[in-house]
């Protein structure tokens, strides 16, 4: 049987927006999380509300500084091994630190796309 991811991860800027939630990776059982380093706390939130989104998001990490300190959070919320954790962003700094953690961190250049997660829950499984 393939290797499934427990929780998915996304940036907030110029990764998730402009991005439809897909609710097929909600009926799979994956658990997803918004993972920012924004000081425009309130004014993410706001969107993420705004966008009708929240309600898909079980981790919601929001703030400035390393996004380690954003899966230290994650991980101790959700219980997941960080190796059992997918993270898209478009910051190669975030995608540096956050691999080092052991998560499965994927750089996106032009937004999540279908085929983006596609991809990344194939080369997870192998
Ligand atoms: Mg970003």
């Amino acid at each position: 049987m393939e290797k499934k991811a427990n929780v998915i991860v996304f940036d907030l800027d110029y990764t998730l927006w402009p991005f439809w939630v897909d609710t097929h990776l909600l009926e799979e059982g994956y658990e997803l999380g918004v993972a920012s380093r924004t000081s425009e706390i309130k004014g993410a939130k706001q969107l993420l509300d705004l966008f009708g989104w929240k309600k898909y998001f079980k981790y919601v990490e929001i703030f400035p500084g390393s996004k380690v300190t954003h899966f230290l959070n994650i991980q101790k919320s959700s219980q997941a091994d960080y190796k059992d954790m997918i993270f898209f962003d478009d910051e190669t700094r975030n995608i540096m630190d956050v691999g080092k953690l052991g998560v499965h961190a994927i750089l996106v250049r032009d937004g999540v796309t279908r085929q983006v997660i596609k991809s990344a829950l194939q080369s997870f499984g192998k």
